[in-house]
Order: C-alpha cells, then sequence, then structure tokens
C-alpha cells in the first residue's frame, strides 16, 4: 500500500519557467530543518485507518470531522473514497464502514453509532484514550476534573464528553485559574489536551497548584511526545534563523503552537504554510536563514514542496537539526488488522 509516508528524498527541481524568472546566481540561504518534524504516530495510524478500511470494503468509507487537521491528507483521502461527514447523521448506509477521527469522539457518538448498528471504526489515538481513561478514574473516585485546553477542539469537545455534563471544568487560561470556584465538597484532579504548549501548561498547571495543593497530576504527562518533540526541535532551531516556517494548517492545534513557540523562543518571523502559494516573500524574500517545520498532521510531501519554492529563489543549503529519535508506533484498529479477501484474478 503505498501511504503518504512513501516519498523519495528531496531534490531541488528548477524548470525552465523557473531559470526565466529567477537568476542563475541566487543568494545563499541556510535551511535548518527540525527534527523530529510532520506526521506523528497517531496520525499515521488514523490515515491509515482509512487507507485500509478503504482496501478491505471499498468506497465510500465515512470518516466523522477531518481525520487528521490537514486539507492536503484529507482531499488526498477524498480522492480515493473517503467521505467526510461532521455528524453520524450524515452517513445513508448502516453497512458502508464510518471511521471517528484521531481526535476522540463524546461517548455519545458511538452510542449513537450503536443505536444506528452502523460500522464503527475508532481511530482515537491512543494517546487521546489514555486522557479520557484518566478522566473516567477520577470521576469514579468522586473527584471534580480540570481540564487544561482550548474550547471548542475537537480533542476537548471528546474529552469533556466521556463524562456527564458539570463533572470537567475547562481551564483555558490564568485568569480562568483565579477566578475558579470548584466544587467544595469533591476532591481536584487535573488532565490536558494532547497538543498544548508545553510552557504555557506548566504555567497553568503551576497557578493551579498554587491555588490547591492537593490538585492530583496525571501519573504521566498528558502533552503527548509528538507535541513535546516538535517544541524542543524548534526551540533550538527558532533563536539561530531569521524566520521560520511551521507547515501546517491554521485549525491544527499543534502546529499553531509550534508557530508560539517559535516566536517566543526569539525567531523575528514565525508563519503557519499550508502550501507554497501562501508564502508571503515580502517576510521571506530577503534572509539568510530559514528553519521549517511541520505540525504533526502535516505529511513530508508538503516540507519538501517549501523548500523547492526556496530552491527557486535561493542557493539553499539544508541542514537537519535533530533534538530527539521518535520511534512510536500505534497498530490500527482490531477491525482493520485483518487482510483484504483475494480477488478472483488473483
Ligand atoms: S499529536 Fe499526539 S495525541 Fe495527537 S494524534 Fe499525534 S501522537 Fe496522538
Amino acid at each position: 500500500m503505498r501511504g503518504f509516508l512513501d516519498i523519495a528524498p528531496f531534490t531541488p527541481k528548477e524548470d525552465a519557467h523557473s531559470l526565466e524568472r529567477y537568476p542563475r546566481v541566487k543568494p545563499p540561504l541556510d535551511i535548518l530543518l527540525c527534527a523530529p518534524r510532520g506526521f506523528c504516530a497517531g496520525v499515521v495510524r488514523a490515515i491509515d485507518a482509512v487507507e485500509k478500511a478503504l482496501i478491505l470494503h471499498g468506497a465510500p468509507v465515512y470518516v466523522r470531522h477531518e481525520i487528521v487537521h490537514n486539507k492536503y491528507v484529507v482531499e488526498s483521502l477524498k480522492r480515493k473514497g473517503a467521505v467526510f461527514v461532521s455528524e453520524l447523521s450524515q452517513v445513508p448506509d448502516a453497512t458502508r464502514p464510518v471511521i471517528f477521527s484521531a481526535h476522540g469522539v463524546a461517548k455519545s457518538v458511538p452510542a449513537e453509532a450503536g443505536e444506528r448498528n452502523l460500522f464503527a471504526i475508532d481511530a482515537t489515538c491512543p494517546l487521546v484514550t489514555k486522557v479520557h481513561r484518566e478522566a473516567e478514574v477520577h470521576h469514579k473516585r468522586g473527584r471534580h476534573i480540570l481540564l487544561v485546553g482550548h474550547a471548542g477542539h475537537p480533542e476537548v469537545i471528546g474529552t469533556m464528553g466521556q463524562l456527564p455534563a458539570g463533572a470537567i471544568t475547562l481551564i483555558e487560561t490564568l485568569d480562568d485559574v483565579a477566578a475558579l470556584e470548584p466544587p467544595a465538597d469533591q476532591p481536584l484532579a487535573y488532565v490536558t489536551q494532547t497538543t498544548l504548549s508545553v510552557d504555557d501548561t506548566r504555567e497553568i498547571v503551576a497557578a493551579l497548584q498554587a491555588r490547591f495543593p492537593d490538585l492530583i497530576a496525571p501519573h504521566k504527562e498528558d502533552i503527548c511526545y509528538a507535541t513535546t518533540n516538535r517544541q524542543e526541535a524548534v526551540k533550538r532551531v527558532a533563536p539561530q534563523v531569521d524566520a521560520l516556517i511551521v507547515v501546517g494548517s491554521p485549525n491544527s492545534s499543534n502546529s499553531q503552537r509550534l508557530r508560539e513557540v517559535a516566536e517566543r523562543a526569539g525567531c523575528p518571523a514565525a508563519r503557519l504554510v499550508l502550501r507554497t502559494d501562501e508564502i508571503d516573500w515580502s517576510v521571506f524574500g530577503n534572509i539568510r536563514s530559514l528553519g521549517i517545520t511541520a505540525g504533526a498532521s502535516a505529511p513530508e510531501v508538503l516540507v519538501e514542496e517549501i523548500i523547492d519554492a526556496f530552491a527557486q529563489r535561493y542557493d539553499v543549503r539544508v541542514e537537519t537539526v535533530s533534538t530527539a529519535d521518535e520511534n512510536v508506533f500505534f497498530p490500527l484498529p482490531r477491525e482493520l488488522r485483518g487482510e483484504a479477501a483475494p480477488t478472483a484474478a488473483e
């Protein structure tokens, strides 16, 4: 199966058109490529789940919500036969698979799928599921839960939807911590969204602990390895470059956080860019060094396109700056681990 990760190594391209537009002698540009960057294990699993469902069951395969927050990925899967819906009521045929996105869903969603007898497959990232289970355990033990996260993000909607209304209070800012009036008769515990800024979250948690010294913390950090590692690499690169590009979608939480991390680490210009046509050359047209990273839902092919665009204007030298090795792998949802039935011709 050919997936998003099967791509050729980067080679800058120059065509006749670009040679006309850009001079032979180009200014030098040092590109520092952050590593790790791009796809995380949860995103690979979610995309593979849709592709495997298409192989096993044919088109259409329904997907509730964007499977991951990247338009390029979504459009590619649409071309292969995936149909994206915002609610299960939009799935017309109960015999077709319907996949839940990597961000996770409220308990009401699998319940509705069960009532309608839909063929549901859950591609929630196991690290999001871990947060759901933590919240459930706290609730069972009579604790009120504080969820540090961003209102309206699908992961936050999914986590809050694991428990009855009122069991979880969302905390977005330090002001929320100051204004918080939790139930007086319950111990307090906190969980977090997986894709937050490590530094911002540390501040918010410190403020919570200052107000509520008995606050119960997760056994293991909820911000996931991929979010943490991508932010660390950006912190290393950002102070060394004139500008930095985060390849990713505006609705991708971890991509937005990478841009903020770059700015805070001292990069004069950090921008989120999905495709080359979004590069603002008034910002990137006169620089000597550039950092590039990619959010956890951005495929490497888009990073290559961006480097290509710079190679048309600059004499680029690409160096990878690596701050961590990643070898995390999540197996596919159980329903998709089988082989496709052989066709008559095989
Ligand atoms: S960013 Fe983290 S939590 Fe989200 S899908 Fe990737 S590994 Fe899972």
